[in-house]
């Protein structure tokens, strides 16, 4: 299996459908934690830490990555950062957790439809990798 970083490289920036739209219209499975309007939220399926959970909205409206925001964006991005902190307190990482969003190439990103890691229940390190 290629190594994240080999992922990343490979993968095209592309404001065409993901593997995430396929997750959001259930056309594949995933494992669900929350899910409302504006947003969905599953477990990542190569969890990186005992608490891994993918954040994204359910329109990504040109939002391939954080580096591609417009002001009009600003609402869904606040909301992504309050479902991450309302779903931190739903799995009891009240000692602490991390969130993550990878973009671009050196970002290590390979999934062109943002999304917000949220990661807990060990000690992280710094600086990432
Ligand atoms: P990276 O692959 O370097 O972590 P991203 O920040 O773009 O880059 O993260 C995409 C994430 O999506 C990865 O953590 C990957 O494990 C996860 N992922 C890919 N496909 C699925 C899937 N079908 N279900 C859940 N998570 C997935």
């Amino acid at each position: 299996m290629a190594s994240e970083k080999e992922a990343a490289l490979a993968a095209v920036p592309t404001d065409s459908p993901t593997i995430f739209d396929k997750i959001i219209n259930k056309e594949i499975p995933s494992k669900i934690v929350y899910e409302d309007d504006k947003v969905l939220a599953f477990r990542d399926i190569a969890p990186q830490a005992p608490t891994h959970i993918l954040i994204i909205p359910k329109f990504k409206d040109g939002l391939t990555g954080l580096s591609k925001a417009e002001e009009r964006h600003c609402e869904i991005l606040g909301h992504l950062l309050y479902t991450a902190k309302l779903i931190a307190k739903q799995e009891g990482l009240d000692d602490g957790f991390r969130i993550v969003i990878n973009d671009g190439p050196n970002g290590c990103q390979s999934v062109y439809h943002i999304h917000v890691h949220l990661l807990g229940g060990r000690q992280m390190n710094w600086p990432p990798g």
